[in-house]
């Protein structure tokens, strides 16, 4: 087994480009398997407890296509702006292995049901970059094998089938990311449309979603495509990431020292942080794909596929924009509120009855609530507090009756107790004074108890506000609204 590791940080003689197109697939959110009725919810259940003939391949079974992961599938491939087929064919890839009964996989090969797409993606930089996505076809999932129980390693193999047969769609990009960065952006941007869309969970954890990356180096500039390595056992988006950014070290001092890379499947290996030669092209399987005779060519009919089409929700980066313009949200807020669907319901639930409110809205959601949920690992649908809650939240502290500080406590009481925002309010006596005479009053004690600092800001000294505020604050108790007293201080001394 060859291992070339080059420390990180290396230079290169050649300033190298990264190439990558990636192979994704996701399973399907339906109740049950692609051919047949068993359920499609055997992850950590049982081994083999969702398993028929069909899906076991039994000699004399037939496969019947389900209904709902086709039009899950086509709505898939709607989101992601692919042309639809208006007949594919489900081919049979050949092969023997342990977890595949029949051996052979039901797939489709010549002819998907979708090709020629694109989705756009958000990077860093704030750049939208449209990725092409070369075709996604429909394939059943195979079993999975065991080589351990629990940290125990087998010196047998265990098979568990309750996943073999599940719908599986397979995303083929082109190549046209450019660095491990771009091909991250472009799983959260997928993982966002589909799950948008209902169309798959896309669970990593649970392996609904599923990752090869190829790639490839060239020398920057240069119009062919370099010679690529195709990266297996991509566990997680970071995976993805350190895989590539492995591979392009690797593959850079092959290059720099004269020699080629050769075109090989390679197995990543997150504990070592390396990438490891699985096989190579001359060892590649020949699949020997050809239709498969137990199922007729799938034919979508016009009129079906604009009735999905027209049952699609609201999509990620149309939601973003529609924030903006809509809400008036910075590009920022938009793209946070937007990413997930069950959030952006929240987010517009808590909104109604709020006009003008959604900045600060935007805010308590942002910097408070999302911290809450993800340390419970818990979705917005499941959110303690009401969103009706929040919006009322939201509108005390517009009000000014609520310093975000104030807000901040009353929130982790509401997330606790579930009672209404007012209660606690007056329950934790923190509601702040924006009464103009109260703080008048108070501003007036604090120019006398400060003459220099009076004069000072008099003159133009902005900082000595400060001193002025703090003695506000003190006789308040520290329930003087802050930005109130600033611009009424200023009132008070240009009087
Ligand atoms: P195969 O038939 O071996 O699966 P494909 O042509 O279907 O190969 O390509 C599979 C994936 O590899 C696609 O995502 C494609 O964009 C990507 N790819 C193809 N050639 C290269 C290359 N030279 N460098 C990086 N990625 C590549
Ligand atoms: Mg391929
Ligand atoms: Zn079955």
């Amino acid at each position: 087994m060859e291992r070339v590791g080059p420390a990180a940080g290396m230079t290169t003689k050649t300033d190298y480009e990264m190439v990558v197109g990636l192979e994704v697939h996701c399973q399907l959110a339906t109740r049950t398997k692609l051919f047949c009725a068993c359920g499609t919810d055997g992850f950590g259940e049982t081994a083999n407890t969702r398993v028929c003939p069909v899906c076991t391949g039994q000699p004399g079974t037939l496969p019947v296509l389900n209904k709902r992961a086709v039009e899950l599938a086509f709505q898939a491939a709607l989101a992601l702006d692919c042309r639809l087929a208006e007949e594919s064919v489900f081919a049979r890839k050949n092969y023997f292995y342990p977890d595949l009964p029949k051996a052979y996989q039901i797939s489709q090969y010549e002819r998907p049901f979708s090709t020629d797409g694109g989705l756009d993606v958000a990077l860093k930089d704030g750049r939208v970059k449209r990725v092409r996505i070369h075709r996604v076809h429909l394939e059943e999932d195979a079993g999975k094998l065991l080589h351990e129980i629990g940290s125990k390693r087998l010196d047998y193999s265990l098979v568990d089938f309750n996943r073999g047969g599940a719908p599986l769609i397979e995303i083929v990009s082109e190549p046209d990311l450019r660095s491990s960065e771009e091909a991250y952006a472009y799983l959260t941007a997928l993982k966002e449309v589909l799950q948008h869309a209902g169309c798959s969970r896309c669970d990593m954890e649970k392996g609904e979603m599923r990752c090869d990356a190829n790639v490839s180096l060239r020398a920057r500039g240069r119009g062919e495509l370099g010679t690529r390595a195709e990266l297996k056992n991509l566990n997680s988006f970071k995976g993805v990431k350190d895989a590539l950014e492995y591979e392009f070290r690797r593959q850079a001092a092959l290059l720099d020292s004269g020699r080629r890379v050769v075109q090989e499947t390679r197995l990543w290996d997150a504990q070592r942080q390396e990438t490891r030669s699985m096989r190579s092209k001359e060892e590649a399987h020949d699949y020997r794909y050809f239709p498969d005779p137990d199922l007729a060519p799938l034919r979508a009919a016009p009129e079906w596929v604009a009735a999905l089409k027209a049952s699609l929700p609201e999509l990620p980066a149309a939601k973003r924009q529609r924030f903006q313009s809509q809400h008036a949200l910075s590009a920022y807020d938009a793209s946070v509120l937007a990413s997930d669907r069950e959030l952006a319901e929240y987010f517009e639930r808590a909104l109604s009855g709020l006009p003008g409110g959604a900045k600060t809205l935007a805010n308590l959601v942002i910097n408070e609530l999302l911290g809450k949920l993800n340390a419970e690992k818990m979705t917005a649908g499941r959110c303690p507090v009401p969103a009706e809650s929040l919006g009322e939240l939201a509108r005390l502290v517009q009000a000014g009756t609520l310093s975000s500080k104030g807000a901040k406590d009353v929130l982790a009481r509401m997330w606790e107790s579930g009672k209404p925002a007012a209660v606690l309010v007056a329950e934790l006596g923190v509601s702040q004074v924006s009464d103009d005479a109260q703080l008048r009053d108070w501003i007036e004690q604090a120019l006398r108890a400060q003459p220099q600092a009076a004069a000072d800001l008099k003159s133009g000294k902005e900082r000595a506000i400060g001193s002025l505020v703090g003695v506000v604050m003190k006789l308040s108790k520290g329930k003087a609204n802050p930005a109130r007293v600033n611009v009424l201080i200023k009132e008070a001394v240009s009087r």
